[in-house]
């Protein structure tokens, strides 16, 4: 007899079979002659319903201890259920308590949580119907997205954490340092001496490998990154995080096209993997958190996406019978409102933008013929906005280095990166993908928060 998940029981376990089970209380529900159990081991949305009856040995005191919340291994025969909605339960006989958990005291009674109030106990709140299918959904995310590449000869490359270079720009940076901070050791020019520090200058929390990956791509061809990236931005919005995990393919030989034709079928890939993964799941988030994530889904899957450039959509802007908040002219960056107007109202599925005004964009995108815009792309997602961003990146040494003399970044920190174009250069291309923005997506869940185990955002470190 060995323990079994419960996920696995209730998709194939047969009458008559002896199974021993653990996992924690979700509900108890006293009879008269008996009394159900409904244990849960995370493995799926749905627990095992086990059956004690009195003739187990301290029926009156398990029953009382069995509350929600505790710990138990249940072992027993699964039988055919006379109840709706479910095949087998467990007839029980032998139960042991690991711990329990006081009715009084234990947070998560039956009753709904806000998911405010859930973040006070994130750790306890995995425990819940939401947290639970989420972070099975984000596993089965983060598998569909080695998997795609995996299949695709794509090698993992693991890029640095602690990074020097901040010439992306693409956020604000935390700093690692180990100075003393009630001693700072200043310059001459009483600014602070990094090169007292650890590292002998400024070190950061990466924002972005992918610098990096374009390293590793001249040498692989095809990589990908996946791990976390940190951004002290100081906005509490429903969709930033100040740690979140990104991925970011990097493809040598490869131009805008065959980025953006990347992008999509690997978006279209990971959204197919989940629904056959963890189908009650998405089930579970169509009926109680957002009732349109699954017709999303099949309309991600199914669909073409839509491919403007950024001089279309902003005239498709200009056309729109409504006041946006921010304005709205050739030249400035499309805000949220405007990437949401544009895939959820106007073309109500995946967009892809490309060929942004250079100065709005990072130094290393590909100049175009007109000398005003660059190969960039971005996916803007229904009701998320931008979902990935990505370009074909600039591979020729001379046009490389007049954007970086006229950006005023500094040249001789980027030396190893020039020299990529300097030894064997070619056209390459990549982009970057949000993981929790993904997850968020395929969920409907409306705070970035709630899709990672432990959030970081301004005033909050806690668990
Ligand atoms: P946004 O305009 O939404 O702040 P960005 O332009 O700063 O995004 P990039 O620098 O292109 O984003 O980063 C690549 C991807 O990382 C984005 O497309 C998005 O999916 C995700 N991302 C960016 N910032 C955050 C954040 N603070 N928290 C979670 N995901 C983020
Ligand atoms: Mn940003």
């Amino acid at each position: 007899m060995s323990t079994r998940r419960i996920v696995d029981l209730l998709r194939t376990g047969q009458p008559n079979q002896t199974v021993t089970v653990q996992g924690w209380v979700r509900t108890k529900r006293e009879q008269k002659e008996f009394c159900f159990v409904e244990v849960n081991d995370g493995s799926s949305m749905v627990g095992l319903q086990a059956i004690l009856t009195p003739d187990l040995p301290n029926y009156a005191d398990l029953v009382k201890r069995l509350n929600t919340g505790a710990s138990v291994e249940i072992s027993g025969t699964l039988v055919e259920s006379p109840a709706k909605g479910q095949r087998i339960e467990l007839r029980s006989t032998a139960v042991t308590i690991y711990g329990e958990a006081d009715p009084e005291t234990y947070p998560l009674q039956k009753k709904r949580h806000s998911f405010e109030f859930l973040r006070t106990i994130a750790h306890l709140r995995s425990r819940t119907n939401t947290l639970g299918a989420v972070f099975r959904v984000r596993n089965a995310c983060a598998a569909a997205i080695h998997q795609f590449f995996q299949e695709r000869g794509f090698l993992w490359v693991h890029t640095p954490i602690i990074s020097a270079n901040d010439c992306e720009g693409a956020g604000e940076l935390f700093t690692v340092t180990t100075l003393d901070l009630k001693n700072v050791p200043r310059t001459d020019d009483q600014e602070i001496d990094y090169s007292q520090d650890f590292f002998g200058r400024r070190a950061f929390l990466t924002v972005s490998g992918q610098l990096e990956a374009e390293i590793m791509a001249m040498a692989f061809t095809n990589v990908y990154t996946f791990g976390p990236t940190f951004r002290a931005e100081d906005s509490n919005t429903s969709r930033h995080l100040a740690e979140f995990w990104m991925i970011e393919p990097e493809m040598a030989f490869c131009d805008l096209e065959g980025n953006m034709d990347l992008a999509e079928a690997f978006l279209k890939h990971i959204f197919k993997s989940v629904l056959e993964q963890c189908p009650e799941d998405m089930e579970f988030f169509n009926q109680r958190i957002d009732n349109s994530v699954l017709a999303t889904a099949e309309n991600i899957i199914n669909s073409a996406f839509e491919r403007i450039t950024y001089t279309e959509a902003i005239a498709l802007l200009e056309k729109a019978d409504r006041a946006f908040e921010f304005p709205v002219s050739w030249g400035l960056d499309l805000q949220s409102e405007h990437e949401r107007y544009l895939a959820e109202e106007l073309f109500k599925k995946p967009l892809i933008v490309t060929d942004y005004p250079a100065a709005i964009k990072a130094f290393y995108m590909r100049m175009n013929d007109d000398g005003k815009t660059v190969r960039a792309m971005d996916i803007l997602a229904p009701k998320i906005g931008e979902i990935v961003g990505g370009s074909q990146r600039e591979e020729r040494l001379d046009v490389l280095q007049r954007r970086i003399r006229e950006l005023g970044l500094p040249e001789e920190d980027l030396w190893w990166y020039l020299d990529l174009r300097r030894f064997g250069t070619v056209p390459h291309a990549g982009f970057g993908l949000g993981f929790e923005r993904v997850v968020q997506f395929m969920t409907g869940m409306t705070n970035i928060r709630d899709v990672i185990p432990f959030p970081r955002f301004p005033l909050s470190a806690e668990f």
